[in-house]
């Protein structure tokens, strides 16, 4: 058993360099998928650490792999390392260097934090039973770099048999740790529906039929499936954001297209609602004359902490920064993380980690997000402690 106090003093030693890694990435921001100076620093941090790595995992991905000196679990730890296509307007000494790219999400602080705790791991090698895995993931922000890592191969050899996860959180104290009890995050699918009608002159509509004004009813009809059909208590979101159609004032197109998104904390009223959706167009066939075609695609599944693990992590948690500043958080986000594809195969927890500078009210994605930076410090403590006891 690794004392709390030898994850404290490694941690104080390293934090100054940590933020110096972490400016550094501020300044040079890369987008999903481009993640390559990004990836290039962790692979350099982590040889420096005599960790052995694979890098170009799902693209960008860079994978450490601390072996401890016995065998034992694999427990992993996720950090996405991307940037947003977003201008900087913070005015910091060491703002993005990049023109319209921007750490606004705090992966920057995440990929900082998640080599910390490579460092304070690896200096207790000797003392551990099993793997520590480190995955630095592309492309959170398209919630496209998780799928993409899975498939390249990331939860096998060795197999994980626990993963963490974590994101800062500005409305959230410093210093503290949030968590979900149930859904932490939505399940996201997109849907584009083309709805088809017979163009003709806007003078004679009873020679055409009308493919915008079915899908004016589409649209209407379409709130009526999470105010109607899903039930009060269970979260649901049916966003239509993009509709196209027609040339002219005097012309009936011949269709109609709609771009929109569904999210939901549970399976059963995912599948519902596709399934009213298409109950709805065929009823705009029958009763509007209009063809339909509906691509439904299942994007990122619901992300739910699993109950063991999240309480192992917690108690971990509860160790390192005390009871009264681990904290349940009221609700889940109707958002969506990629993260997500993990916990689907493998037992996971998904901690918040308060980046709350006081009197500085902040959030994130926007132009002018500044975390605390000692959200780093707390992230590699309470991570470390918990790598540490889930590995038990
Ligand atoms: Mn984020």
């Amino acid at each position: 058993m690794v004392p709390n106090d030898v994850i404290d003093r490694t941690t104080a030693e390293i934090t100054d360099q940590l933020i110096r890694i972490r400016r550094t990435i501020h300044q040079h921001p890369e987008l999903a998928f481009e993640e390559t100076a990004t990836a290039d620093l962790v692979a350099r941090a982590l040889t420096d650490l005599g960790i052995l790595q694979r890098t170009g995992v799902g693209r960008t991905g860079v994978v450490g792999l601390i072996q401890g000196a016995a065998p034992g679990r694999t427990v992993a730890v996720r950090a996405d390392m991307d940037a947003l296509p977003i201008q900087e307007d913070t005015g910091l000494p060491y703002a993005s260097t990049a023109a319209g790219k921007m750490h606004a999400c705090g992966h920057d602080a995440h990929t900082a934090i998640l080599l910390g705790v490579a460092m304070v791991l690896a200096r207790l090698r000797d003392r551990l039973a099993g793997q520590v895995k480190l995955i630095f993931q592309p492309a959170e922000e398209t919630l496209a770099g998780a799928a993409a890592m899975i498939a390249d191969g990331v939860l096998e050899e060795p197999s994980v048999d626990a993963v963490l996860g974590y994101h800062n959180w500005p409305l959230l104290e410093t210093g503290a740790v949030g968590y979900h009890p149930g859904v932490s995050f939505a399940s996201s699918d997109a849907f584009d529906v083309t709805v088809t009608g017979t163009s003709g002159h806007a003078a004679h509509p009873h020679l055409a039929v009308d493919a915008i004004t079915a899908a004016a009813y589409f649209v209407t009809q379409l709130q009526t499936i999470v105010s109607r059909e899903v039930a009060p208590v269970k979260p649901a979101v049916v966003t239509i954001g993009r509709i196209s159609g027609g040339t002219a004032r005097n012309v009936f197109p011949e269709s109609v297209r709609l771009e929109g998104t569904v999210r939901t904390h549970d399976q059963v009223t995912r599948a519902a609602i596709e399934q009213a959706m298409r109950r709805m167009l065929e009823g705009l066939r029958t009763g509007m004359r209009t063809a339909y075609a509906l691509d439904f695609r299942r994007g990122v599944p619901l992300l739910r902490n699993h109950s063991e693990t999240i309480a192992r992590v917690l108690t971990s948690a509860r160790a390192i920064v005390g009871a009264e500043r681990v904290v349940e958080l009221p609700e889940g986000s109707m958002g969506s993380e990629d993260f997500a594809h993990f916990s689907e195969r493998i037992p996971a927890a998904y901690l918040r980690l308060g980046s709350k500078i006081e009197g500085r009210p902040s959030m994130i994605h926007r132009v002018d997000f500044i975390p605390d930076e000692q959200v780093i410090p707390t992230g590699v403590r309470v991570v470390a402690r918990a790598v540490l006891d889930l590995l038990q």
